[in-house]
């Protein structure tokens, strides 16, 4: 077993799409950023390579990478998900939890559970909260979020 921690922060930037956890909120402004802004995603994606020992999100989709440019989280999960196989390695479970005023996670948090775990094929668990007014997540300037993972390593045949 191998686990794993990734956090992810981008600033809001007003009138962006906001996709969070898999999910497109019409009623929130998204973060700004080399990809969809998702940092639930983004910080998945660093907790599941940080526990495999695959370096981080930076190194594998980051502007060094071109190719990976404006990419969507569901589809950097789905490419972490393939290198992690390629190493041998399931996920056993993993939990992200979202830090800012919004969007609003909890309405939704039931369904961005479903869409996370079915890109991850495995338990995902979403939360939300808050910073009671403090900080850049507080003064609603940026999104963050915390994330953890277990990793099972199969034996090899
Ligand atoms: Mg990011």
């Amino acid at each position: 077993m191998r686990v794993g921690i990734g956090s992810d922060v981008h600033p809001i930037e007003p009138g962006r799409p906001c996709w969070m956890a898999g999910l497109l909120f019409p009623d929130a402004d998204g973060c700004a950023g080399h990809s969809d802004g998702d940092v639930a995603a983004h910080a998945l994606c660093d907790a599941l390579l940080s526990a495999a020992g695959l370096g981080d999100v930076g190194a594998v989709f980051g502007v060094g990478r071109p190719e990976w440019a404006g990419v969507t989280g569901a589809a950097m999960l789905t490419e972490v998900r393939r290198l992690l196989a390629g190493e041998g390695f399931t996920v056993v479970n993993a939990a992200v939890q979202v830090i800012g005023n919004r969007p609003k996670i909890g309405p939704r948090r039931v369904e961005a559970q479903k869409v996370l775990g079915e890109l991850l094929d495995a338990p995902v668990s979403v939360s939300g909260t808050t910073t009671d007014g403090l900080g850049l997540t507080g003064r609603g300037e940026g999104v963050a979020a915390i994330a953890t993972c277990l990793l099972a390593e199969c034996p090899q045949p």
